[in-house]
């Protein structure tokens, strides 16, 4: 019988995974990829739909496009998972695996935030960003704050981007100056691994009048008295709240046993990306590994797992060692994108170079979410 692999979550490090074995497998694995969703989003998508620069349709990548050899996809919801029998209970049934692979993801915990989902939004989920785009519309005088609510969090860059895209959609709606953009952070910097790319985000705030406030957390919000309350004790005038809700462990992966609570992140061997269960492997922001949450991680780490699952099932050697390095697009605004290379567990700190920004990046950035679909989605 063909060796089974059971992918949970159909995310970036999902796809990755599953692409990989099936390309170098074939049927000869029985692999069988489960997803609650219909359809897969780019985090950067979020941004693109809410700012009005994309529709909500010209992003969503069906799964039902997914048609690869030794590949079964599964519509369904995880509601169970138990790591020593690697056996997995989901709305469409029990799954069996000889191999396991936790690719779930993050979730956002809204409700972690006193007055947040009454008084303010989020632009981390798709339903969140995408009603953004209805929202953003209204907002024509006041001041915005872009506020992070817990210390760790998706793609750091993003909040910066969103900073740098709002000034964008209110200097083109003719509502920037009756309107103040201020970002809380709990960085330093906006990029702490690269100061080059954290100076060249603060230098574009700076000739935007973008208020940065740093090592600093927002823990509430009050919609009535329009202000956010800041981890400081000091609150913020805040008419519209572009909220980074507090992130977590998804509760079926807590209650598995896999991790030692919703804050602490599923913990692996920093090699292999093996959890303490064998069998059974944590890939993308799932894991603990010490990379940022980001989708190039969460790739990373898949190609690292196949390398270990190919190993096993073929012999040879097992995978290099998990560097963590990638690189991350960002958005700087004004139609220029820049570009980051990390590295961050190769050397004794984690170190960021910057590539700059420019017109280029903005092609190339299309390139690195365009070869994602043609390699995943086979389109
Ligand atoms: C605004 C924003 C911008 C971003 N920009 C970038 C960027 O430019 N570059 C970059 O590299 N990263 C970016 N990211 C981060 C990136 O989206 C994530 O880090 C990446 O998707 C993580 O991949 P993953 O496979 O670990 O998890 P995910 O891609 O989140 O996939 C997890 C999957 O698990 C599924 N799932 C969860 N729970 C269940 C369950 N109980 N049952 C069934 N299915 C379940 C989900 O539906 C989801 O499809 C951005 C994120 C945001 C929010």
């Amino acid at each position: 019988m063909a060796t089974r692999i059971v992918v949970l979550g159909a995310g970036f490090g999902g796809l990755e995974l599953t692409t990989l074995l099936s390309e170098r497998f074939g049927d000869a694995l029985d692999l069988v990829l489960i997803d609650k969703n219909d359809a897969f989003v780019f985090g950067f998508s979020k941004l693109d739909v809410m700012f009005g620069r994309q529709l909500p349709d010209t992003v969503r990548h069906p799964y039902r496009q997914i048609s690869k050899p030794g590949v079964r996809l599964v519509q369904a919801e995880v509601r169970a998972i138990d790591p020593r029998a690697r056996r997995v209970e989901t709305s469409a049934g029990t799954f069996e695996a000889d191999i396991l692979i936790v690719a779930l993801g993050a979730d956002i915990d809204q409700a972690a935030t006193p007055g947040l989902v009454e008084g303010g939004h989020e632009f981390y989920s798709v339903p969140g960003a995408f009603a953004l785009r209805d929202v953003l519309p209204r907002f024509e005088r006041g001041a915005a704050v872009i506020g992070i609510m817990g210390k760790s969090f998706k793609c750091p860059p993003a909040p910066s981007e969103a900073a740098l895209l709002l000034h964008d959609y209110l200097t083109t709606r003719g509502r920037r100056a009756e309107t103040s953009i201020t970002l809380v952070m709990p960085f330093g910097t906006p990029i702490p691994p690269s100061p080059d790319t954290s100076t060249a985000i603060l230098a574009a705030f700076a000739e935007r009048g973008i208020r940065f406030i740093r090592d600093t957390l927002v823990t509430g919000v009050d919609g009535a008295r329009k202000v956010v309350t800041l981890s400081d004790g000091s609150e913020l005038p805040c008419d519209l709240l572009l909220g980074v809700p507090v992130h977590r462990v998804p509760q079926v992966v807590v209650d598995s046993g896999l991790c030692d609570g919703p804050y602490h992140w599923v913990p692996v061997n920093k090699q292999t990306l093996a959890t303490a269960f064998p069998g059974v492997y944590a890939v993308g922001d799932v894991n603990g590994v010490g990379t940022p949450k980001a989708g190039v991680f969460a790739e990373g780490s898949a190609q690292v797992v196949a390398d270990a699952i190919t190993a096993q099932l073929r012999g040879g050697d097992g995978p290099a060692p998990y560097t963590g390095r990638g690189s991350c697009y960002i958005e700087f605004g004004e139609g220029h994108v820049g570009r980051v290379d990390v590295d961050f567990l190769s050397g004794p700190k984690p170190t960021g170079t910057f590539q700059g920004q420019s017109e280029s990046f903005v092609e190339e950035k299309r390139q690195f979410g365009a070869s994602r679909v043609r390699k995943w989605f086979g389109a």
